[in-house]
Order: C-alpha cells, then sequence, then structure tokens
C-alpha cells in the first residue's frame, strides 16, 4: 500500500524540499500552505510528475480551528496517514529580547508552538492503534534556536521552539504505545525565505563563518533527516531532537 505524508508549510523551503523528495520516495503527499496558493501548485505539478498524488490545502496554523478543517481536508483526500510533519513555522523581526512586541511574541508562539501542538494532536488520533490507526510517525520542527536562546535578535523564536523539544520527548513517551515514533529536526542556518522576516539582509551569508563547517545548509540537507526519520530505517528511534547545523551549538 502507498504511504502517505501529510507536510504542514509544504509550499516553499523546507517543508518544500521534504513534498518533492518525500514523492520520489514513493509518498503520496499532501501539503499545505498559509497564503502562497501558485508555490502550493508548483510543489503539487512536481509530487505529480514523480508519479504521486498530490494535494495542496491552505491551513494558517495561528488558528487551532483552521488547523483542524485542515486535517478534515486530508481526511477527505487520502484514507490514511502513515508521517507527519509539522513544519509549518514563522520568524518575527529580529530585534533585542527588551524590544519584542508582545503581538509579535504572541504570533510567534500561536504559529510555531501551540499551532504544532495541535497539529501533532490531530495527526495523532489518526495514527494512534487504541483509536483505529495505523500507528506512524512525527518530525517536528524545532530550531537549533532552542539550543542557542537566539539572544539580541529572536529570544521569541527560540522560545517559541523550546516548546517543540519538550513536546517531542512527552510524545515520545506517551505515543510509543500507540506504535507513533516522535523526533525533532534542529535545522541551524538554511538558504530558504524565512530569515527575510528578520529584517537581517543576508542573514545566512552573515553568520555561517560561526558554523564550524563554514556554510549555510539546503533544504534538501534537512529533508534528508526528516524522510530519515519517518522511514522504517529509523524503526527503533523516538523521543530524538536532531541537530542539522554543520557543526553550531556544539
Ligand atoms: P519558509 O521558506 O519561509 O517556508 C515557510 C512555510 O511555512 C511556507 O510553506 C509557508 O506558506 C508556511 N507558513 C508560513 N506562515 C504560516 C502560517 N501562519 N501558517 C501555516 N503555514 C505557514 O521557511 P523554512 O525555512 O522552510 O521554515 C520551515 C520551518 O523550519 C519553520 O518551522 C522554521 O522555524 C524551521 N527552521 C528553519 C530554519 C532555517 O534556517 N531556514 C532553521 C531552523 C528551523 P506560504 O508559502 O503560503 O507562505
Amino acid at each position: 500500500m502507498t504511504k502517505t505524508i501529510f507536510i504542514t508549510g509544504g509550499s516553499r523551503g523546507i517543508g518544500a524540499a521534504t513534498a518533492r523528495m518525500a514523492a520520489m520516495a514513493g509518498y503520496d503527499v499532501a501539503i499545505t500552505y498559509a497564503s502562497n496558493r501558485e508555490a502550493a501548485q508548483g510543489v503539487v505539478r512536481d509530487i505529480e510528475v514523480a508519479g504521486r498524488r498530490g494535494v495542496a490545502i491552505a491551513c494558517d496554523t495561528v488558528d487551532a480551528d483552521g488547523i483542524k478543517r485542515a486535517f478534515r481536508d486530508f481526511d477527505a483526500a487520502f484514507p490514511r496517514l502513515d508521517a507527519f510533519f509539522n513544519n509549518a513555522g514563522i520568524m518575527g523581526k529580529a530585534g533585542p529580547f527588551i524590544d519584542i512586541a508582545t503581538d509579535q511574541l504572541l504570533t510567534v508562539m500561536a504559529i510555531n508552538t501551540t499551532g504544532a501542538f495541535v497539529a501533532a494532536q490531530e495527526a495523532a488520533r489518526r495514527m494512534a492503534k487504541s483509536r483505529g490507526g495505523p500507528g506512524g510517525a512525527i518530525v517536528n520542527m524545532s530550531s537549533m534556536a532552542s539550543k542557542l536562546g537566539g539572544a539580541f535578535e529572536a529570544t521569541d523564536y527560540a522560545f517559541s521552539k523550546g516548546g517543540i523539544d519538550t513536546l517531542t520527548i512527552g510524545l515520545a513517551k506517551e505515543l510509543a504505545p500507540e506504535g507513533i515514533r516522535v523526533n525533532a529536526v534542529r535545522p541551524g542556518l538554511i538558504y530558504t525565505d524565512i530569515h527575510d522576516s528578520s529584517g537581517i539582509v543576508g542573514r545566512v551569508e552573515k553568520y555561517k563563518d560561526m558554523v564550524p563547517m563554514k556554510r549555510g545548509g539546503s533544504a534538501d540537507e534537512v529533508a534528508d533527516v526528516v524522510l530519515y526519520l519517518l522511514s522504517d530505517k529509523s524503526s527503533y528511534v523516538t523521543g530524538v531532537l536532531v541537530d542539522v547545523a554543520g557543526g553550531r551549538g556544539l
């Protein structure tokens, strides 16, 4: 039976790279996007070119009801959920801790942390063996910022990703008897559009010399790890936070 993967924030960046790679690996793929329908449709076309089914679902993960609706749309398109990549996330405008606006903090937390919690719940409800599901695997999207703290520019973002690390450990323990493995990836500086919203021009280039490998990473380099953690090749791996950061944070 063809396996199905659901990826939030699959229209661009790391989510899009994972969607394309998943299709090449034989998954049918559902992705969500927040506003960039054109980019999402481009990813769906690439999934279809790889010979798999692709579906794009609009979903702003700032809204818990919207997340639940997106999972119902998923149910309408696919018979079961095998793998969930809990990826959607944003960065706010960079600034010192003292100046971070409360509105920005609340939005970052709503999308990156609360939204990811609700989405993981929806995935687990569909996968859990006690509810008639097939079991499965979840990968949560954290960041090296959770380990480094985001000092001087992104403490809100780092704080939001710390919650993802904690959630991953709790879910790995609670969902193991349900046949669900839960891991997280913690990328470092990856070349995607997310840095633009920080207001720091060329953010990866600017900081790459702080990375032991002296370069930023690609979305594909993260996608490779995500798909490994979602595959049966990692069948005895759960509760692990995998740094994909070129040695940053060691
Ligand atoms: P990206 O290129 O900016 O892509 C973000 C994706 O998330 C897009 O598909 C976007 O949809 C979607 N999205 C944005 N706001 C959303 C919202 N409110 N609700 C639902 N979806 C939303 O970013 P990326 O770098 O691939 O980031 C993906 C994840 O990786 C994030 O959780 C980020 O924190 C994490 N991460 C990134 C890095 C890095 O260096 N790039 C490092 C560590 C962790 P639209 O296309 O419709 O806008």
